[in-house]
């Protein structure tokens, strides 16, 4: 993974409209579209509409009113979705560790259906 932003990432093309997306909702700072392989019945990406590789770059780059509006964007998903009662997850996958494979940040919604236990247990290395 390197440092700087590429623009040429599937989601900075997906914002460019020159790729397809199955879009949820969108406002002024954020867009919502169907994650491409669902890992739960609803699996949704959240994604700023400007150019943030991770969750770390958004924190420090980013306006009040840009972080305001990702977690309302999220907030709006949940209600679409109709999984604001039954519960959901929120991800963020950031860097190396993280196993981040799109470097453009994302949330990713799911829910659904029960999600299970939090995350395996890992050999510690
Ligand atoms: P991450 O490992 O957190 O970077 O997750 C990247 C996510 O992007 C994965 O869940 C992929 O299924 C999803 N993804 C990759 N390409 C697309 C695409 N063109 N449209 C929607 N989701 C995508």
């Amino acid at each position: 993974m390197g440092h700087k932003y590429n623009k040429d990432n599937i989601f900075a093309k997906i914002l460019r409209g020159e790729l397809f997306c199955d879009k949820i909702i969108e406002s002024d700072y954020s867009l919502a579209f169907k994650d491409v392989n669902p890992r739960a019945k609803v699996h949704v990406l959240v994604v700023p509409k400007k150019a943030y590789m991770t969750f770390t770059d958004f924190v420090l780059k980013s306006s009040n009113e840009e972080k305001t509006d990702i977690f309302n964007t999220i907030l709006k998903v949940v209600e679409k979705e109709k999984i604001k009662e039954s519960g959901y997850r929120l991800i963020t996958n950031c860097g190396k560790d993280g196993h981040q494979e799109v470097q453009h940040l994302h949330f990713h919604v799911l829910g659904g259906q029960p999600l299970g236990g939090f995350i395996k247990k890992l050999n510690i290395i």
